[in-house]
């Protein structure tokens, strides 16, 4: 049995929903018998931003503010533990890596949970709370001043701010433009396709399914507000005065160029997002960095993992991996092997694969109406599906248990 006690440096990338979740298991372990496990995060923003909460935020300046969370709230005051506000340039060896702000970290075991860019606005960009703040108010300012709103995207966030919107400015004309046949997305039942229509319906809004809007090269990756006509792949014209992308996401793993190049392979998928690969247990697809690993939006586990919860879950899994490793003294043994170069031969004990069993989702329609689906149940159309929904998200979008990961209270409004 390896001493629990040894100096052990675990580096988190990215404090969201993945990191946090990881972070917060390991910095717990080093007050349950693991007393020099040190955690080190690392974000290039210095707030948290609740993206689940954004429909909300983008129509409510209070609660806006309410859902940026400062990092430097997320240790405890006293602790081995610390927050770097800064940027992961580059992974170099197995062992370190280095930050924008020049910094180097040493790292036992590295988390990339840096997860993915939505396009801009629902994805916002600022990196402190001022700036996010701003970004989001300049988005209602805009929808304040419009007569008429277009939102391109009809997945979860795209029904959910079209539902926002709509319910907020309800003398405005809004319209959803999905290329799919049905809104949400296609694992879930038909019947909550339908019930989020019918209740964007009652809203006022105009669902427009099965049509591909034409965007220009150099529509970028914001908000656009201003008058604007955009053509449809059915020839229909589509003209509004703010023009809102739920469509698209990007992943960044250009910081892991130093180790593709080590081994000559790409360690990323090239095509689409460009997602990061990954083993069932969340380890980085590679013999040679058995001690790496990517919850959350970043890696290449299905679109239908792609949500808040599940990168949480992930979170959990890598923390207990990582704990298995530490156990078993792996971190020890890696070192002695890199320092003869014989990395291969490190025997990486059994660890737990991530299985995405759950497939439930929760959808406010403005503040009222919802549709929701769990333990494959269907709730579309009816009034059940308001009350569950309001009950269970959209009083605050689960902020609440956001602000658990922040046990410095005194530095939170
Ligand atoms: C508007 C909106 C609404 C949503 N609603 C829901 C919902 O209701 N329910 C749900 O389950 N999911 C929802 N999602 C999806 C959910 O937000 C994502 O699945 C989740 O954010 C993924 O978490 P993550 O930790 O993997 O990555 P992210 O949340 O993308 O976080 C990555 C973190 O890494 C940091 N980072 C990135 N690169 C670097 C770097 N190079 N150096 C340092 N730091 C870096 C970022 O600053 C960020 O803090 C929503 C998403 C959006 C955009």
């Amino acid at each position: 049995m390896a001493d629990k006690s040894r100096d052990i440096s675990v580096v988190v990338v990215g404090g969201s929903y993945a990191g946090a979740a990881a972070a917060r298991k390991l910095a717990d372990l080093s007050k349950k018998g693991y007393p020099g496990l040190k955690v080190t995060l690392v974000d290039e923003k210095s707030h948290y931003f609740h993206a689940i909460g954004f429909p909300k935020s983008l129509v409510d300046g209070k609660y806006a503010s309410k859902s940026f969370l400062p990092f430097s709230a997320f240790f405890e005051a006293g602790t081995q533990h610390q927050f770097v506000n800064s940027r992961l340039h580059a992974v170099t060896d197995a062992h370190h890596l280095e930050l924008e702000n020049g910094q180097q970290l040493y790292f036992d075991y590295l988390v990339l949970a840096t997860g993915g860019k939505a396009p801009g606005p629902i994805n916002v960009s600022a990196t402190g709370k001022d700036d996010g703040l701003a970004e989001i108010e300049r988005l209602r300012t805009g929808l304040e001043n419009a007569d008429s709103v277009l939102v391109i995207g009809g997945g979860a966030v795209g029904v959910e701010v079209t539902g926002f919107v709509a319910a907020a400015f309800p003398q405005k004309k809004v319209t959803l433009v999905h290329s799919g046949k049905r809104l949400l997305p296609a694992n879930f039942r038909e019947g909550v396709s339908n019930g989020a229509v019918a209740k964007l319906g009652q809203l006022g809004v105009n669902v427009v399914l099965n049509e591909r809007i034409e965007l220009p090269e150099d529509f970028g990756h914001a908000a656009h507000i201003g008058p604007q006509v955009l053509s449809g792949a059915s020839g229909a014209e589509y003209s509004s005065d703010v023009q809102i992308l739920a469509v698209g996401f990007k992943v960044n793993s250009a910081f892991l160029e130093p180790l593709e190049a080590k081994l000559g392979s790409l360690l990323h998928i090239e095509d689409g997002p460009g997602f990061i690969r990954v083993r069932p247990t969340l380890q980085l697809d590679s013999d040679a960095f058995p001690n790496i690993f990517v919850p959350g939006d970043a890696n290449d586990l299905p679109m239908t993992a792609k949500y808040g919860f599940k990168a949480e879950m992930q979170g959990g899994t890598t923390a207990a991996n990582i704990k298995k490793l530490i156990d078993s003294g792996f971190d020890q043994a890696f070192v002695r092997s890199q320092q003869q170069q014989r990395s291969s031969s490190v025997e990486v004990p059994p660890l737990s694969k991530w299985s995405d069993m759950l497939d439930a989702i929760l959808v406010p329609i403005g503040p009222d109406l919802g549709v929701a689906q769990m333990l494959k149940v269907a709730l579309g159309c009816s009034g059940i599906g308001n009350f569950i929904v309001r009950q269970l998200k959209t009083k605050d979008f689960m902020l609440w248990m956001r602000k658990g990961y922040f046990p410095n209270k005194q530095q939170i409004n």
